[in-house]
């Protein structure tokens, strides 16, 4: 129950008063202003407004008037002036000392209620200029839009808003497609407030700038606004510059993915990014393939001209592997001197074929100029999707077996799987006009 103060010496007055605000006020009682003070002093959280009777206050001078416009937080308190005479002109001396109203002990009841209802919100309510000048002192972008989208005000403008140069341009009244630049974002941003404006439940999300070459991530907190209805009035937002962070995210997500010799995609990504491309795969009449690469006799290469060369081979096998596939091709390095190329949609075998053949080509040529020489030839075993499964363990293992079968046979060949032999077994026979070479 909201708690209204009655300073009143009058017994009349006191008693109408009284009487007609209890059944909805916690009613304090004070004969004179010092005890009315007294009282605000104690328990002015829970008064909403105090009723002072004017000829107590004139006989002060207003002293407690004054005083409490001068108090910020008692200044928030409306004080109304009441009296059991009717008013006269001389009596409007008290709304210059701040009294909101002045009410006589002959009002009716509902009238009384209603104006000292009116007096507590005028003096509760904050117009949306006066907040958007305080919220503007804080290093904070925050906005707010009506239930139309459109933006009630924002205490900073971002560089992504068209604003044309103009000092008096002002969001007041906009969309956010008609103002902004990043027509995707403005896009999204609508999205958003659409499902608030429906659901009732805030969001967060993070958006990516780039504009004037300068790149952003931006964090938006959007929740919504309710009237005294319970109404949704609007959207509150408000911005958080991320930039630092997210990057900082992001190279730590890309460092755990990489595969640091080679710059390639390491074991795990690219056993999952593979096991992804696969799961999504639904159309037959599309034909992947699955290429396993490993340095023959590497070993050696450690062995005769030390580990640092051996890494030099591996990062420029890397980065041949890197160069040769698609950008929607995955490829990853898998082992110390084994390679994964998942090959999508493919025309036909032959195109991995081609792929391996030209793998073969070009690291051969590439330490020709080395002390190496040409050492380093590869080992290529290829299998097909559909052909050879769907599931990601199962293409493994044909490209592995045809691997393996390709070091049994002397190495420096690429082969694709063939489920007739018996590869992993270690059958040597070679099929006659089977992909070979
Ligand atoms: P094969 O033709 O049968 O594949 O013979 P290989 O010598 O290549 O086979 P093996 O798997 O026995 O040797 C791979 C070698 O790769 C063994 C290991 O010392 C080396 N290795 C693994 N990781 C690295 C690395 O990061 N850097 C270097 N320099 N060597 C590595
Ligand atoms: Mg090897």
């Amino acid at each position: 129950m909201q708690g209204v103060l009655l300073i009143a010496e009058q017994q009349s007055i006191k008693e109408t008063f009284s009487e007609m605000l209890s059944p909805i006020f916690q009613v304090y009682h004070a004969e004179t202003e010092a005890e009315g003070l007294n009282i605000l002093h104690d328990a002015s959280g829970n008064i909403a407004a105090v009723l002072v009777e004017l000829r107590l206050a004139r006989k002060s001078g207003f002293k407690l008037a004054d005083y409490m416009q001068d108090i910020a937080h008692f200044s928030l308190i409306p004080m109304i002036a009441i009296s059991d005479e009717l008013p006269v002109p001389e009596d409007m001396d008290c709304i210059e000392h701040g009294f909101f109203d002045l009410i006589t002990a002959y009002a009716p009841q509902p009238l009384v209620y209603k104006r000292i209802g009116n007096a507590i919100r005028a003096k509760d309510s904050l117009s949306l200029t006066e907040l958007e000048k305080m919220l503007k002192v804080l290093p904070a972008c925050i906005f707010l839009k009506d239930t139309e989208g459109k933006y009630v005000f924002s205490t900073q403008y971002w560089r992504h808003l068209n604003m044309n140069d103009d000092p008096n341009w002002t969001i007041r009244g906009k969309t956010d497609l008609e103002i902004r630049k990043d027509k995707q974002n403005a896009m999204k941003a609508m999205e958003a407030d659409q499902r608030i404006l429906q659901t009732g439940e805030g969001t967060e999300y993070v958006i990516e700038e780039k504009e004037d070459g300068i790149q952003e991530f931006l964090q938006l907190i959007k929740r919504p606004v309710y009237d005294e209805q319970g109404n949704i009035s609007g959207i509150i937002a408000l911005i958080n510059n991320v930039t630092e962070t997210q990057l900082l995210k992001m190279e730590l997500e890309k460092r755990a993915k990489t595969d640091t010799l080679t710059g390639l995609l390491n074991k795990s990504a690219a056993q999952d990014l593979v096991r992804m491309m696969l799961a999504n795969y639904q159309k037959e009449d599309e034909q992947f393939a699955l290429l396993m690469v490993d340095i023959d006799l590497f070993k050696n290469i450690n062995d005769t001209y030390g580990h640092a060369k051996g890494d030099y081979v591996l990062a420029e096998v890397g980065r041949i592997i890197k160069n040769s596939c698609r950008s929607m091709d995955i490829a990853g390095r898998i082992g110390g001197d084994e390679f994964l190329i998942l090959m999508r949609n493919i025309a036909s075998p032959e195109n991995a074929c081609e792929l391996a053949k030209r793998l073969q080509g070009l690291v051969s040529e590439a330490f020709n100029n080395d002390e190496i020489g040409s050492q380093i030839t590869l080992s290529i075993g290829i299998a097909l999707c559909p052909e050879h499964g769907k599931r990601f363990d199962d293409l493994y293992k044909a490209a592995d077996d045809a691997l393996y079968y390709v070091k049994k046979h002397g190495r420096s060949a690429y082969k694709v799987y063939c489920a007739d032999e018996k590869t992993s077994s270690g059958n040597e026979q070679e099929t006659p006009g089977y992909d070979y070479i």
